[in-house]
């Protein structure tokens, strides 16, 4: 029974070891996705300014196309108008004249407007680049150094893990399955060290006559307060 309950006081801390380092190393996952989400935001909001601009080309092309389409109708105008006699056809005609002529000024116009938001619309595109590359090598270093601690984390859980799983199998007869469902309902702590008279856990004052019983090492005791297994260690 002696070996045993070395067993159980080696598994009291080496389970808060593997719930510490399962606890740190998950810890880190978030972090890396914080950062991954930082990054992935400045690249949608360069996206959306390069929309932006190739927008703006679109339909200025198009406005350039139809403000050229207006000139073969000019020129056809015009020359007609200079063969025409009638004074009424001629007013008609030159109405015709006033309003294309009308329509391919304001397409000027739209055109330049346009030209000058692709300017202010590529001036953006080239500051969110350098956020974006600034922020990818800022964070670059940070996310090595958060992958490297998360892989050490992940050693550490690891050996935390083999540790446990070395000792377990220590135990003998109905004290392993008794052991494991203590593990199981008690979040990954079951067998508590008797500190100051009391349960190591959940610190409840043991009984005199329990204590008694523990000091003599003949088997494990059970906390009535938390119902974990309780070994004396020391004198
Ligand atoms: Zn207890």
């Amino acid at each position: 029974m002696a070996s045993d309950l070395d067993v159980l006081a080696d598994l009291a801390i080496a389970d808060v070891a593997y719930l510490e380092a399962r606890k740190s190393f998950e810890e880190m996952a978030p972090k890396i996705a914080a950062l991954d989400r930082k990054l992935a935001g400045q690249e949608r909001d360069l996206a959306t300014a390069r929309s932006a601009v190739e927008r703006a080309v679109r339909t200025r092309r198009d406005k350039e196309r139809e403000s050229m389409s207006l000139d073969s109708d000019l020129a056809r105008l015009a020359a007609r108008s200079e063969q025409m006699k009638k004074q009424e056809a001629i007013k008609a005609q030159e109405r015709e004249l006033e309003s294309v002529r009308d329509h391919k000024s304001e397409l000027e116009t739209a055109i330049l407007e346009l030209m000058d938001q692709e300017e202010k619309g590529q001036a953006l595109v080239v500051v969110r680049e350098k956020a974006l590359e600034d922020a990818r090598a800022a964070l670059s270093s940070e996310r090595g150094t958060l992958v490297a601690e998360q892989s050490r984390r992940q050693g550490r859980l690891q050996t935390a893990e083999s540790r446990r799983a070395a000792l377990v199998p220590l135990l003998s007869g109905p004290l392993r399955p008794k052991y494991e469902r203590v593990y199981a309902s008690k979040a990954g702590l079951a067998v508590a060290l008797v500190e100051r008279s009391a349960c190591g856990s959940c610190h409840s004052n043991l009984a005199p006559q329990i204590l008694m019983d523990l000091r003599k090492r003949t088997g494990p005791g059970i906390c009535e307060a938390c119902g974990r297994l309780m070994v004396w260690v020391g004198p």
